[in-house]
């Protein structure tokens, strides 16, 4: 066991739609350009926790998403068996997070209560509000409470020493974000509490969100965990692929954050 976590961002897909799109009916998502969308392995030699599990392939080729390797055979090429996952932390219940969860058929699941109350309450009344989440998905993490593998925290968690998890809300309502103590740093892996680098210093937000001001509070919060050393990762953002090195050259999607 190392005395500190890697963290492996795991390119799974990715979009490429011109701001041309942006219409009533279609998907925010769309007015972005380019989003990569990631799922993440923190591990400490012993030990491997999936954070995200990425879209159902149909449920991503029903909203024009590429994907690149099914994040599940990632896994496996990393040498990770999802029967042998112990621990699968979702940070929110969009439908690009929290497909798959089939597949592992031995790990708990851990979600914030607010988020559970958000993707079943009143609020998916609203279609708009509703257009991330897939309904088989959370019908799914519904059952996985039934059979008792599904684990509700309330705000921020130790999940195991140098490793939290720290609710932020604000895009979804119960999101929450990783923090890793990696080699020499903090790794904060931010999920769509930031999609992109950039709004950190621009104070954009990506336009999709149960609660604006929270969003931006999020940002505060993620500096905060950060520190003065620490990363901040970003959810969707091109540029994570060339900022940080492939674990195998013949792999470029798959990096370790450092
Ligand atoms: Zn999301
Ligand atoms: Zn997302």
């Amino acid at each position: 066991m190392t005395p500190y976590w890697r963290v492996l961002a795991i390119r799974y897909a990715t979009a490429q739609l011109p701001a041309a799109h942006l219409d009533l009916d279609a998907d925010v998502h769309d007015a972005i350009g380019t989003l990569d969308y990631f799922i993440w392995v923190v591990s400490n030699g012993d030990r491997h926790i999936v954070v995200d599990t990425g879209f159902e392939p149909e449920e991503g080729a029903r909203r024009g998403r590429q994907l690149i390797r099914h994040p599940v055979e990632s896994l496996r090429l990393l040498g990770i068996d999802p029967d042998a996952v112990s621990d699968v932390i979702l940070t929110h219940l969009h439908y690009d997070h929290a497909g798959n969860l089939g597949t592992f058929t031995n790990a708990r699941f851990h979600l914030q209560d607010a988020e559970m109350e958000y993707a079943t309450g009143r609020c998916m009344c609203h279609p708009r509000m509703r257009r991330p989440f897939c309904a088989d998905d959370v019908t799914r993490a519904v059952r996985l409470v039934y059979e008792g593998r599904l684990v509700f925290h309330d705000g921020d968690f130790a999940f195991a020493p140098g490793l939290g998890v720290h609710r932020v809300g604000g895009h979804s309502r119960g999101l929450q974000v990783v923090r890793a103590e990696a080699r020499g740093r903090p790794v904060v892996i931010a999920s769509d509490a930031l999609h992109l680098g950039h709004y950190l210093a621009d104070g954009g937000v990506f336009p999709m969100f149960a609660d604006y001001g929270n969003v931006l509070e999020g940002y505060q919060r993620l500096r905060q965990l950060a520190g003065d050393s620490g990363l901040i990762l970003p959810g969707h953002d091109p540029g994570v692929l060339t900022r940080f090195a492939p674990v195998r050259p013949e792999w470029p999607d798959v990096v370790e954050v450092i």
